[in-house]
């Protein structure tokens, strides 16, 4: 595996990548669901590409970017027996130079939820990955249906913008009792990890809920809201029971809908979703 942290040796390396190249963006402490795209991107192109950029710019002002869970080493490792070509561990300066100013806005796919809750973090995360796609230059680029918002936003750029590359979506990789992996479950507490369970117990009753018949959204947005606050450790922010496209809360269920929440535990705060077919 070859490692480039400049852009110049970045560029190098990539020269002599065979196609189809496929790239994973990470912001490392890496953990089984960002392995499970990893071996996606592994197996369906000739090269894989990753990188680990902790972003400042998709952080807010009040965030855990100086918090966000570190382990370049422990990364690197990861990437090695994932059989990645190239590891791309870039400084903030190679990224946002002196006198970079150019900034990203999808529009109103990044106005909800996690745009709502986290004000500029669309901004950043659009902006970063056109950065990085621009110069890593993959065929295809692979994304976790974790972040559900974000592969939406990044759909969108990567249209907008006329870039050649395809982006894939994996599936939620989860613990054995739900919880959806996460860089920063390391954070939790004991109790605040027992705790988290509520989250995937939450969207698993609403779908429960969905399949037995229920149509009024807001019936499941408040069957999530009561799950979620009968656990005192839980601090819910939001629940959605949104069109899986546009992100628009529903009145009645049908389509293609995307069932999301946050809640923090502590100052960790996490994501969930499940993605329902309801025809
Ligand atoms: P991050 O390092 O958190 O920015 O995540 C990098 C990529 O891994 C993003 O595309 C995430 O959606 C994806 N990812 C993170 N957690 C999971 C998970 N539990 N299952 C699948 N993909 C994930």
């Amino acid at each position: 595996m070859e490692v480039a942290r400049t852009l110049a040796s970045l560029r190098r390396a990539r020269l002599s990548l065979p196609a189809p190249v496929g790239a994973v963006l990470t912001m490392g402490a890496l953990h089984d669901g960002h392995r499970s795209l990893l071996a996606r991107a592994r197996g369906e192109c000739a090269s894989v590409v990753a990188s680990v950029f902790v972003n400042p710019t998709q952080f807010g002002p009040a965030e855990d970017f100086e918090r966000y869970p570190r382990d370049e080493t422990g990364d690197l490792a990861a990437l090695e027996s994932a059989h990645v070509d190239l590891a791309f561990l870039p400084l903030v300066e190679e990224i946002y130079p002196h006198g970079s100013a150019t900034t990203v806005d999808v529009g109103p796919i990044a106005q909800p939820l996690e745009g709502a809750a986290r004000p500029g973090h669309f901004r950043g995360v659009a902006t970063v990955v056109t950065v990085l796609l621009n110069l890593i230059g993959p065929e295809r680029t692979y994304f976790g249906q974790k972040d559900a918002q974000q592969t939406l936003v990044v759909r969108r750029l990567v249209d907008d913008l006329g870039m050649p590359v395809q982006v894939v979506v994996c599936p939620t990789v989860r613990e054995a009792d739900g919880l959806a992996l996460s860089s920063r479950n390391r954070r939790l507490s004991p109790a605040e990890r027992a705790a988290t369970t509520v989250l995937f117990r939450a969207l698993e009753e609403a779908r429960a809920l969905v399949e037995a018949g229920e149509r009024d959204a807001e019936a499941v947005r408040q069957r999530m809201r009561a799950v979620v606050a009968s656990e005192p450790l839980a601090r819910p922010e939001y629940v959605s029971a949104a069109d899986a496209h546009t992100l628009r809360e529903l009145e009645v269920v049908a389509g293609e809908v995307l069932l999301s929440l946050a809640a923090r535990f502590g100052d960790t705060r996490l994501i969930d979703n499940i993605p329902l077919t309801v025809r």
